[in-house]
């Protein structure tokens, strides 16, 4: 089986309301496009941030703008008038652990993508709010984003550990810690070990500027050897994206013996053995 779980219904731009792109035609594209590629298992995980519910957790700016569609809308619209897997890509947003929690728990997902995009208030892969605006140092930046990262796999409300190194994405156009990256892995570990969250290898990395999949071959290693299964998403906001370059993910997950991939109903996770369906 591959899977797909990491697929957003429409781009993150402007102007992509939810009528024109929570509709079962839009689904059927996605379904159609996964088919091509052999993805059998596929879900949906829109980012929080672009529902009204969101701003009881949060009022970060960047999310008072974008939050204007209602969370039980979509969860209707994916368990009524689609057969894909409903999720959602839910933030770890640090002090706002139980109002996030309270939301995830009011609704029946089969899989929650947890994600640290933000630390305090500043971003780590966008323009705007940009973590690299008087920032520190790299050191520092990088420091901060895997003790997060840490703390949203222990905190026990997420099902996949999302992008793990996402504060590369910028590669060479950001500030990079210099020498061995594993003195920052090293400070997620524990919190990755203690709760065996799979870990998603996400081939999106490969289409923006740093140019390789998330997380890193060593710390994809460490979570290997830590008991964690792989959770195994393209983070598509197309089509067209679903399963993007899976191929390279599939050789990675082949040399590290990875045989298996962790697969979510009802937010009870299985493994079943990778293989084109
Ligand atoms: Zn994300
Ligand atoms: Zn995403």
């Amino acid at each position: 089986m591959l899977t797909d779980y990491h697929v957003h219904l429409r781009p993150d731009d402007p102007d992509t309301p939810a009528e024109r792109y929570f509709t079962p035609a839009n689904a059927e594209r996605y379904r159609e496009a996964a088919a091509e590629r052999g993805i059998a298992e596929l879900g949906v995980s829109e980012h929080v941030h672009r529902f009204r519910q969101a701003l009881d957790v949060w009022d970060h700016p960047f999310w008072r703008e974008q939050a204007v569609d209602d969370l039980d809308a979509y969860c209707g619209f994916v368990r009524e008038e689609t057969d894909l897997r409903l999720g959602i890509e839910a933030d770890f947003v640090t002090g706002r652990e139980d109002r996030m929690a309270e939301l995830l728990a009011a609704r029946d997902w089969d899989f929650v993508v947890g994600s640290v995009h933000f630390l305090r208030d500043r971003a780590v892969d966008m323009e705007s709010h940009d973590i690299w605006e008087g920032a520190r140092s790299a050191d520092d930046v990088w420091s901060r984003y895997f003790q997060t990262l840490g703390e949203a796999a222990a905190c026990g409300q997420f099902d996949i550990l999302a992008h793990p190194d996402l504060v590369k994405v910028w590669g060479g156009e950001r500030p990079r810690p210099e020498g061995d990256l594993r003195r920052f892995y090293e400070l997620a570990m524990g919190g990755i070990a203690e709760s065996r969250i799979a870990v998603e290898v996400s081939t999106a990395g490969l289409r923006k500027p740093v140019g390789e999949p998330y997380p890193a071959r060593p710390l994809l290693e460490w979570c290997l050897e830590a008991g964690c299964p792989v959770a195994l998403s393209s983070d598509a906001h197309l089509p067209g994206q679903l399963g993007y370059r899976y191929q390279d993910a599939l050789e990675l997950l082949e040399s590290l013996g990875v045989t298996e991939l962790a697969v979510f109903d009802r937010r009870e996770r299985r493994l079943e053995p990778i293989g084109a369906s």
